[in-house]
């Protein structure tokens, strides 16, 4: 195995260096670092949303917490130049999902809708999805009212200072409403069970916060617009009465988790209980030699960009390091 070509193996075939999968912030950070160190990387960016390449950030406005963009940028813009930063090194990106990949034994396959590929190393960087309620007019207020990172927007101009609500009841939900009260005016709390299932210190903080109004026993119908067609409002339902009821609240976020997108893993990599793949703490490695993952599908804690582009690099870092102690 060499570090800068790629090898036939044994039987002729070729054999590719490092596949990389995903084309998020992770992905294309390891295809950067991959390419510099001249691995030729094969990146698959994924078809899923409907062949536009850039995983999350390509569905939201203006991200502000990026470094290095003082006054902000907007998710496609900077995924955008990720992309170009890949490619202008060498990456060879394919606008393809992965459909079934095995690792069960060396050199890896990774099947793609047009093509199979033969690796060395695979980095898997294919994110998770925010779980969403799937309300009548959530497609019409995402971005616009709705959102599932309030990390990302909760100090956006739309949502400082105003009323919002969260739902969920587990540590997700609880920490954006407590994120929220920096900036709203005041945070509800949207619990369809009679409890919270957020651990206790998480749930004390919660309730003894007075800027936070928890509904226990409460479904979260749809949201309410006012005549500019601006979010004005949550219609919520009561689970023993049945009784509905209007909130007056100018956004809603979702805490109610993500699902991370491992699917493929399954059966030939250790996830976790929720489906995140194990990496070896403050690594990228995953229970098999030669496979690394980075990003979102990795990392229930802090799913943000920056995180995602780091553990990219490293995902990338050490892919090159295992090829070249397997020299
Ligand atoms: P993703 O961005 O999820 O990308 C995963 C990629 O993998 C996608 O391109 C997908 O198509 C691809 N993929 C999946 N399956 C396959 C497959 N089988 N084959 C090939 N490709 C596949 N973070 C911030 O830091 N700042 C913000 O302001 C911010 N705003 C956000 C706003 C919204 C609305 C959302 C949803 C998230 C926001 N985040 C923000 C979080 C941030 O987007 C994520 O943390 C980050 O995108 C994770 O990067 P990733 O590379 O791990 O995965």
């Amino acid at each position: 195995i060499s570090a800068s070509a790629n090898p036939p193996s044994s039987s002729g075939e070729i054999v590719e260096n490092v596949v990389i999968i995903g084309s998020g912030p992770a992905g294309y950070t390891a295809a950067i670092y991959a390419a510099r160190a001249n691995l030729k990387p094969v990146v698959f960016e994924g078809y899923q949303m409907g062949g536009v390449p850039g995983g999350q950030l390509m569905t939201t406005t203006e991200v502000e917490n990026f470094p290095g963009f003082p006054e902000g940028i907007t998710g496609p813009d900077l995924m955008e130049r990720m992309r170009k930063q890949a490619e202008r090194w060498g990456a060879e990106l394919y606008p393809e999902d992965v459909e079934s990949l095995s690792v069960k034994t060396a050199p890896f396959t990774v099947q793609s809708s047009e093509r199979k590929v033969k690796c060395h190393s695979i980095i898997y960087a294919t994110g998770a999805t925010a779980k969403r309620l799937r309300l009548p007019r959530e497609e019409e207020f995402w971005s616009r009212g709705i959102s599932a990172c309030a990390i990302c927007d909760g100090a956006s101009p739309l949502f400082k200072g105003q009323v919002l609500a969260v739902v969920g009841g587990g540590d997700t939900a609880t920490e954006e409403a407590l994120y929220l009260t920096k900036y709203a005016r005041h945070v509800h709390l949207l619990v369809r069970r009679d409890q919270l299932r957020a651990s206790k210190a998480m749930q004390d903080r919660v309730i003894n916060n007075p800027n936070i109004t928890v509904h226990y026993n409460t479904e979260t119908v749809d949201v309410l617009s006012n005549t500019k067609g601006q979010m004005s409002g949550i219609l919520l339902r009561r689970v023993d009465t049945g009784e509905e009821t209007e909130l007056e609240a100018k956004g809603l976020f979702y805490g109610i988790g993500h699902s991370p997108n491992s699917q493929l893993l399954e059966g030939q990599v250790e996830l976790d209980s929720s489906g995140y793949v194990l990496v070896r703490e403050g690594t990228s490695n995953t229970s098999v030699e030669g496979v690394f993952a980075a990003g979102d599908v990795q990392d229930h804690e802090w799913r943000q960009a920056v995180t995602a582009a780091g553990s990219g690099c490293m995902a990338a870092l050490s892919a090159e390091r295992y090829l070249t102690s397997n020299n």
